[in-house]
């Protein structure tokens, strides 16, 4: 295959993979604040390059990421865990009130019904496994796309799956969190000028969860630290961290989808 990229590749290439390995790739996530120092699209960049690593193991093709992503207002409790004093603010996913730019989130409605067009079009291409890589948290995108993948699977000729784009090299690592380490990490290895940690103020100050739009996994599964600070700070993240965290991403992105397409034949 001279690229997996569906974009770039001519019908008779399009068709000759899909007979050979029929399985397509669809990374999905938001164009969303990550904090100053990192890109927009974080969480679809990473999804999408989870996916093109992983076709070319499990053969078939990839689409351009969809910049579509979720979220919903926070909840009370979530407020208060990342430390903010009014827990009856109304804030939506990772904008809070003191960033420079607000994120652009779509209603799951909206993304329910561009995934299901994508959805029914790679249907009458008749692609026996479609893969959607799911590069966001957001509990409201999970559901909407599992709830589609369903469907579908029970309703076409086609298998659907959601599958998460990222992984964890060392199992003790618990960064689940949003704009932090593992994050920033990643997007150094895809592209070092993706990433600038002089828009953060220089170690050791700490970063407070409301004031940067930054915030740990520990945080979001109801456990934040005593403190409201990062705990997988994005200023300890590099290149050769996030390539290692890409790879255990890539090889549970192939496992689960090489099992699915042989359960299919
Ligand atoms: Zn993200």
């Amino acid at each position: 295959m001279r690229t997996v990229q569906f974009e770039r590749l001519r019908p008779a290439e399009i068709l000759a993979e899909k007979a050979r390995r029929s399985i397509v790739y669809l990374a999905v996530g938001p164009l969303e604040w990550h904090g100053p120092a990192m890109p927009y699209g974080t969480d679809p960049l990473a999804a999408w390059h989870a996916a093109l690593l992983a076709a070319r193991r499990t053969g078939g093709v990839v689409l351009p990421p969809l910049y579509v992503g979720t979220e919903r207002e926070r909840s009370a409790k979530l407020l208060r865990d990342a430390g903010f004093a009014d827990d009856s603010q109304y804030i939506v996913g990772m904008d809070v009130p003191n960033n420079s730019m607000k994120s652009l989130y779509w209603p799951e409605e909206v993304l329910g019904v561009i995934v299901r067009e994508y959805l029914r079009l790679l249907v009458a291409q008749e692609y026996q496994l479609i893969v959607l890589v799911n590069g966001h948290g957001a509990s409201g995108q999970i559901v909407t796309l599992d709830r589609l993948a369903i469907e579908f699977s029970n309703t076409t000729a086609s298998r659907v799956m959601v599958a998460m784009a990222l992984g964890h090299f060392d199992p003790d690592d618990r960064d689940m969190g949003h704009a932090t380490r593992l994050e920033t990490s990643i997007q150094m290895y895809l592209d070092a000028d993706n990433v600038d940690l002089s828009q953060l103020p220089a170690k050791p100050e700490k970063l407070r969860s409301t004031d940067w739009g930054i915030i740990d996994g520990f945080t979001f599964d109801g456990n934040p630290p005593q403190d409201k600070c990062v705990v997988y700070d994005p200023r300890d993240a590099d290149a050769d961290m996030g390539a290692r965290y890409l790879a255990a991403g890539v090889d549970h992105l192939v496992d689960v989808v090489t099992r699915a397409y042989q359960a299919i034949r």
